[in-house]
């Protein structure tokens, strides 16, 4: 997995590999193309790769289930690291001091009229 890739960016070229890996005639098979996918995870999908792999025992994989699990990692890896500001793009947030929308309290404009 290349450093910026997104995991359905990630995906969707392992796919793009067995489809053309079919269209020259090899037999593969979906299963191979999982595996291969989840090799070339970096290590913090290691946790949702383990999981994947016993869940495995119940059933055949395929690239679309693998790459619902696999974005549930990659949102909480950016919601880490982007934790404040998605909070806010998410989350309404409304002012206790003024009662407007927008912002909250620590950041009320008028506090800061006041402040100031
Ligand atoms: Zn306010």
């Amino acid at each position: 997995m290349k450093g910026n890739e997104t995991i359905p960016q990630y995906v969707a070229r392992g796919r793009a590999l067995y489809d053309k890996l079919l269209s020259i005639g090899h037999t593969i098979e979906e299963q191979e193309v999982v595996w291969s996918v989840l090799g070339g995870l970096p290590e913090w999908y290691m946790g949702m790769v383990t999981t994947i792999e016993a869940n495995a025992a119940n059933g055949e994989l395929d690239l679309d289930d693998i790459m619902a699990k696999l974005m549930i990692v990659e949102q909480r890896k950016s919601t880490k690291f982007g934790e404040v500001e998605a909070y806010y793009a998410k989350t309404p947030v409304k002012c206790y001091k003024c009662g407007e929308e927008g912002h909250i309290r620590c950041d009320c404009p008028q506090k800061i009229k006041h402040e100031l």
